[in-house]
């Protein structure tokens, strides 16, 4: 049923409305395609999780399946422990707001934000006091009598999450909602949507390509990719322990340099040997934290290091100096991104602009050793 809004956005009336999502083994098809192979997530109270991957992975159509607007073809859906696979969308009490503002066109804003209400037969009083609420929030109450062609795009969202808001649902789900939107304005929504988290402390699940977003808005993100979650954690852990080759390459701008080599036990330490240089090259890894213990003789693997973690300085004793030769200068504003070749393996270093870079040029660097990730080769896991 419809809730009244609360006095007071932050109190604890809200709070209490806070839902807990569970996914358990979802599989979908749409004809012979698998678009979701096994999802399972667990969303608690008041959390902010970013379902992130590339385009046609299968992001959508989980959100939809959430909604109710699609059904799988197995696994279980569990808002507040309530099993809602055969519950219809509108009964869920989900708002999802699109990419597509979807606003009626022939309504006024006003219209647009309460017409769900006086379809649901909410009296008036209510109604006043929730589109009242809700455009103070949103700041919308200068665009009330407007019709949606009278707005711009930032404006046309804001009008699409009053629309979501003032239902009062247990949990919102946006389906990149700001990608209409021109960089600056991605930047200011970007913004008030998470402010309006803190705020409100609704559960969301919120979907986007954009890697800046779904780290600056996440609590947690899930990383999908062709109908699987290749990892679901907090931002932090997502950037410096990615789980997989797919994850490491897939955040960060430019993404972690991969350098292939061999990884062997050598005298009382463990130590990586990259690939062209012949073995004359021990990067000693012994201060590594494997997930496993290190048993193998030999194992192909990549030596992950992000471009900022490679230093003209001897920044700490973790450090490890290596040669290297610089190919390409990019300048893009507060910093230049440096390609280098490494015994014929490109590595990408990322430094402030104020530093002097010769190209073409042989240089010393350092890669600090206590920021690596190491995968294998074979399997393309975190080790
Ligand atoms: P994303 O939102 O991550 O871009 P989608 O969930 O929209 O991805 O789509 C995942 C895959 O499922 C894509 O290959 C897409 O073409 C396919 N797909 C989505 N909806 C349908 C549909 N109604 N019928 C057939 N295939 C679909
Ligand atoms: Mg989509």
């Amino acid at each position: 049923g419809i809730r009244v809004f609360a006095e007071d956005w932050s109190s604890d009336v809200c709070s209490s409305d806070l839902a807990t999502l569970k996914i358990n083994d979802i599989n979908k098809n749409f004809g012979k395609t698998e678009v979701l192979k096994g999802i399972n997530l667990d969303i608690k109270h008041g959390e902010f999780l970013v379902l992130l991957g590339p385009s046609g992975c299968g992001k959508s159509t989980l959100l939809n399946t959430i909604a109710g607007l699609e059904t799988s073809n197995s696994g279980d859906i569990l808002i507040d422990n309530h099993n809602v696979n055969n519950m219809e969308p509108s009964d869920r009490d989900i708002a999802l707001v699109f990419q597509s503002y979807a606003l009626y066109p022939a309504m006024t804003v006003k219209k647009n934000v309460t017409f769900g209400l006086e379809q649901r037969k909410t009296p008036k009083e209510k109604i006043a006091k929730a589109l009242d609420d809700v455009s103070n929030l949103l700041q919308i109450t200068q665009l009330l009598d407007r019709k949606p062609s009278q707005l711009s795009g930032g404006q046309r969202q804001r009008v699409a999450m009053g629309r979501a808001l003032v239902r009062d649902p247990k949990i919102f789900l946006f389906d990149e909602p700001l990608s209409n939107l021109d960089a600056k304005l991605r930047v200011e929504m970007r913004r008030e949507i998470k402010k309006l988290h803190q705020k409100l402390g609704t559960t969301i699940v919120y979907v986007t390509h954009d890697q800046t977003e779904a780290m600056s808005l996440g609590t947690n993100i899930a990383i999908m990719d062709h109908g699987l979650i290749q990892q679901c954690d907090t931002p932090k852990n997502i950037y410096n322990k990615p789980e997989s080759v797919f994850v490491a390459d897939f955040i960060g701008s430019p993404s972690m340099n991969l350098i292939e080599g061999k990884l062997k036990k050598y005298d009382n330490d463990i130590i990586f040997m990259p690939n062209g240089s012949n073995d004359r090259i021990k990067i000693p890894v012994g201060n590594y934290s494997f997930k496993n213990k290190f048993e193998n003789t030999e194992l192909t693997t990549y030596l992950g290091i992000r471009p900022e973690h490679i230093y003209f300085d001897k920044i700490n004793s973790d450090c490890f100096e290596i040669d290297l030769k610089s190919e390409l200068l990019e300048y893009t504003g507060h910093e230049q991104i440096v390609t280098f070749d490494y015994f014929g393996q490109q590595v990408l270093g990322k430094f402030a602009s104020t530093f002097d870079i010769e190209i073409n040029k042989e240089l010393k660097l350092n890669i600090d050793t206590s920021q690596i990730s190491l995968f294998d080769k074979d399997s393309k896991k975190r080790i």
